[in-house]
């Protein structure tokens, strides 16, 4: 593996969730990379996959759902989907560690911060008594804890919001990964303490060459942190962009609603944009596009041909859209022509 290679690779990720009604298509024919140092913004409402994702690649998918055989996840040259249970715990945590929305949900409540830290470093690293004491400390004023060695004797409840997830990420870090999965991690947090912990990200990652998946709703957060963004609706990436591109040019009909939606963006400072409608839940290959009914420029085509992730504009190839509309130097028949040949290539529609 070269150093230019992606150290995670996602190509065509679909993971299903089976119920006695319906099957559940939560991520539909995913593709990106994250490289070294990197940070991957993803962002989209509630039931766009953004965590579905995210599961999938710490292979914590359990029954009734599953990673649908024809996905790849590639992290540092091995194919994860083909690995055991036992082979998956020795990558999760260690290589790759995820940091979620509620600290309350990683912590023990019934044991201290430090045993806790203690129990990973042993599990992970063979570290014990003193050694692992010393590591522990360390890694609670890595993260910012004032007074580390009196607070590694103390319980969760006994830290604030903010001391908790510096915790939570103290613990992702305990084994030294090299990918930082943040699944909204700044969500249930303050203004102030949620800036904080973003610093606190964005030092680590400069300290350590981490790539980091940062997961949220909230295009404010994401600005702050991505080099690139990947914006997804019902299971399916629909833009993707370096981040700056993204804010300057989005394409999609759905970025540029959830851009109106930032509070304080509203357009001539009226009331707050929102999209109307809610996310569709996706049960199997898409035949179509599946934000049609709530997107203000449909069009008669939007409902035959499913939109495939396209450079915006002929020449380029790192901002993409899944939208008719684009590549936008193209006529809006060629277009459409675009994607239906690309669609049928994928097999999402007969010729
Ligand atoms: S393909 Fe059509 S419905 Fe879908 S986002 Fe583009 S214009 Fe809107």
């Amino acid at each position: 593996m070269s150093a230019a290679d992606p150290l995670l690779s996602i190509e065509e990720l679909v993971t299903e969730f089976y119920t006695e009604k319906e099957t559940v298509r939560a991520v539909d024919g995913v593709n990106f990379d994250i490289h070294r140092g990197e940070t991957l913004g993803i962002v989209g409402e509630s039931g766009s996959g953004k965590s579905v994702t995210a599961r999938s690649i710490m292979g914590l998918v359990e029954s009734p759902g599953s990673v649908l055989s024809e996905s790849s996840i590639t992290f540092d040259g091995e194919e994860l989907t083909e690995k055991s249970e036992s082979e998956y715990q020795n990558i999760r945590g260690a290589k790759i560690a995820m940091v979620f929305q509620d600290p309350l949900t990683s912590l023990n409540p019934v044991y201290t911060v430090g045993n806790q830290l203690k129990e990973t470093l042993r599990l992970h690293r063979g570290l014990t008594g003193k050694a692992a004491t010393e590591k522990a400390i360390e890694l609670l004023e890595d993260v910012g804890i004032p007074d580390a060695a009196r607070r590694v004797k103390e319980y969760p409840h006994q830290f604030s919001g903010g001391m908790r997830q510096r915790t939570v990420i103290a613990l992702a870090l305990a084994c030294s990964p090299e990918l930082l999965i943040c699944d909204e991690p700044t969500t249930a947090l303050d203004v102030t303490i949620q800036a904080q912990i973003l610093e606190l990200l964005d030092e680590i990652q400069e300290e350590r060459d981490l790539a980091i998946m940062f997961i949220t709703h909230d295009m404010g957060v994401i600005a702050e942190v991505s080099d690139r963004v990947a914006v997804m609706y019902a299971g399916e990436i629909v833009e993707s962009a370096p981040v700056i591109d993204l804010y300057e040019n989005p394409a999609h009909p759905y970025t540029n609603g959830l851009l109106d939606s930032i509070p304080g963006e509203e357009p001539g400072g009226g009331e707050l944009s929102t999209i109307e409608g809610e996310v569709p839940i996706p049960n199997g290959p898409a035949t179509h596009c599946r934000f049609e009914p709530r997107c203000p420029k449909a069009f008669e085509e939007c409902l035959e041909v499913p939109p495939q992730l396209l450079a915006t504009e002929e020449q380029t190839d790192d901002h993409r859209a899944a939208c008719l509309l684009y590549p936008d130097d193209m006529s809006r028949e060629e277009a459409v022509q675009e994607h239906r040949a690309a669609a049928v290539r994928t097999g999402g529609i007969d010729e």
